[in-house]
C-alpha cells in the first residue's frame, strides 16, 4: 500500500489541510488564476534576455543580498517615476529602504508571517478572500480568524474596528482589491485598522493597478504609520506571473525584520535581473491595462444581461452569482475549452477578464450554459 500523508510524522496542525489548489488544466481560454492573458511584447523579451545573459556571467557568485537595485527600480515604479502618468507627491516617496521584494508576494507574505505571526500568535482576515492569507498562516503557525463582511462583500470602518476589539489580533490582514470578489478597499476602512490595533496591519494590493486612476492605494497612507504594510506583484497587471516577482512597501524598520526570517540570497540574480529589465519598460508592460479594465467591464454587464448577480470590482476578475449548479457550469465552459474558477461560494463562479478575444469566447460559451442551465 502505498504511503499516505496521514502515515507520516506531519506537524499535527497540519493534519487535514489542503493544498492551494487552482487546477492546472491547459486549455485555450484560460480565466481561473488571474493572469494577463497578454504576453510579454517581443522587444521588452529580448531586452530581458539580453539583461539575464549579462547577469549569467555572474552567476557563479551568490547574487546581491539586498537586491539593491530592484529596490531602487520597484521605489522609482511606485513613485511614478517610471510611466508618464502620475507622480507620489513629494511627503509620500518612497525610499529604496522602504522596499522589500521576494518570489511572488506569496513569499512576501509568509516572511511578514514568519517575522511578526507564529506560534501563539494570530492574524485577523475577512472571507471569502485570497485563499493562500489562510493557508501561509497555517504553514506559519499563526492561527487564522476569520471575521464577517458587510454586504456586498464590503468591510466598513465601524466593521473592521469591531472585529479587531474582539479577537485582539497580532496581524490584520486587507486585501484591496479583493481577491476572488473583486471588492475596493476603502482607505477609511484601513486607517480605522490601524488606529484599532497595535500589531501590523496588512494591505494586500495585488490588483492595484486596475483601481480607478484616481483611487488612493494604501501606500499614501505610509507615511507616519510605521505598523503599515502594502504588498504587490508583478504577477497580474505587469505580466510577470512566471517570474515571480512581489514586493512590499512598509517603514524601514519592517524591511528590517523580514531580513531576519528571508533566506540568504532569495533572489536569484536571473530574477533580480528580469525583473529590473523589466520594469525599465514599466509603460510597454502595463499598456494592455486598460485593454483588460474594458474587458472586465464589459463582462460584468453582459452578465448582468444574461441575468447574472455581479459585484462591483477593481480588479482584473469579476465574481458573479445566480449560477444555479457552479461545477455543472464549470465543466460545461471548460468541455467549451474555457476555464474559471470555482471557489466553492455557493451559486458563485469567478473569471478573469482575458484578450477581447478571450473574453468573446467566455461570454459566448456562458450564454450557452445559461441557456440549459438558467
Ligand atoms: N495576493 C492576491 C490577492 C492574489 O490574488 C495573488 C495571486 N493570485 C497573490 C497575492 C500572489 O501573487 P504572486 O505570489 O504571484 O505575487
Amino acid at each position: 500500500m502505498a504511503t499516505t500523508l496521514e502515515d507520516l510524522p506531519i506537524r499535527d496542525d497540519l493534519r487535514g489541510q489542503s493544498p492551494y489548489g487552482a487546477p492546472q488544466k491547459h486549455v485555450r481560454v484560460q480565466l481561473n488564476v488571474n493572469e494577463n492573458t497578454h504576453p510579454v511584447p517581443e522587444d521588452v523579451a529580448e531586452d530581458i534576455v539580453a539583461s539575464i545573459r549579462q547577469a549569467l556571467t555572474t552567476v557563479n557568485r551568490y547574487p546581491d543580498r539586498e537586491f539593491t537595485e530592484l529596490r531602487r527600480s520597484l521605489a522609482a515604479y511606485l513613485n511614478g517615476e517610471l510611466s508618464t502618468g502620475e507622480q507620489l507627491p513629494s511627503e509620500q516617496r518612497l525610499t529604496p529602504d522602504q522596499l522589500w521584494a521576494a518570489n511572488g508576494s506569496n513569499e512576501v507574505l509568509q516572511q511578514l508571517l514568519q517575522a511578526f505571526g507564529g506560534p501563539g500568535r494570530s492574524v485577523l482576515g475577512f472571507p471569502p478572500t485570497y485563499s493562500m492569507h489562510s493557508i501561509l498562516a497555517a504553514g506559519t503557525g499563526t492561527r487564522w480568524i476569520p471575521a464577517q463582511r458587510d454586504d456586498e462583500y464590503r468591510i466598513a470602518p465601524e466593521t473592521v474596528v469591531a472585529a479587531i476589539r474582539e479577537h485582539q489580533p497580532d496581524i490584520v490582514f486587507l486585501c484591496g482589491p479583493n481577491n476572488p470578489t473583486g471588492t475596493p478597499l476603502d482607505v477609511d476602512t484601513i486607517r480605522a485598522a490601524y488606529d484599532a490595533t497595535d500589531g501590523i496591519v496588512m494591505v494586500d494590493e495585488a490588483y492595484a493597478e486596475f483601481m480607478p486612476e484616481d483611487a488612493p492605494s494604501a501606500i499614501t497612507l505610509l507615511p507616519g504609520r510605521p505598523r503599515l504594510v502594502v504588498s504587490r506583484t508583478m504577477s497580474k497587471a505587469f505580466a510577470f506571473a512566471g517570474a515571480r516577482v512581489g514586493y512590499l512597501a512598509a517603514d524601514p524598520a519592517v524591511v528590517d525584520a523580514l531580513r531576519l526570517v528571508r533566506l540568504p540570497y532569495h533572489l536569484s540574480a536571473l530574477t533580480q535581473a528580469a525583473a529590473i529589465a523589466a520594469l525599465r519598460h514599466a509603460p510597454a508592460m502595463l499598456a494592455m491595462v486598460d485593454d483588460i479594465k474594458q474587458q472586465r467591464d464589459r463582462m460584468v454587464a453582459e452578465l448582468a444581461a444574461m441575468g447574472y448577480r455581479t459585484y462591483e470590482t477593481w480588479s482584473n476578475f469579476v465574481l458573479f452569482g445566480g449560477v444555479a449548479d457552479p461545477r455543472a457550469a464549470f465543466e460545461a465552459l471548460l468541455e467549451q475549452d474555457v476555464i474559471v474558477r470555482d471557489l466553492g461560494i455557493p451559486n458563485h463562479l469567478r473569471v478573469s477578464a482575458g484578450t477581447e478575444e478571450e473574453t468573446t469566447a467566455f461570454l459566448d460559451a456562458m450564454r450557452r450554459v445559461a441557456a440549459v442551465q438558467p
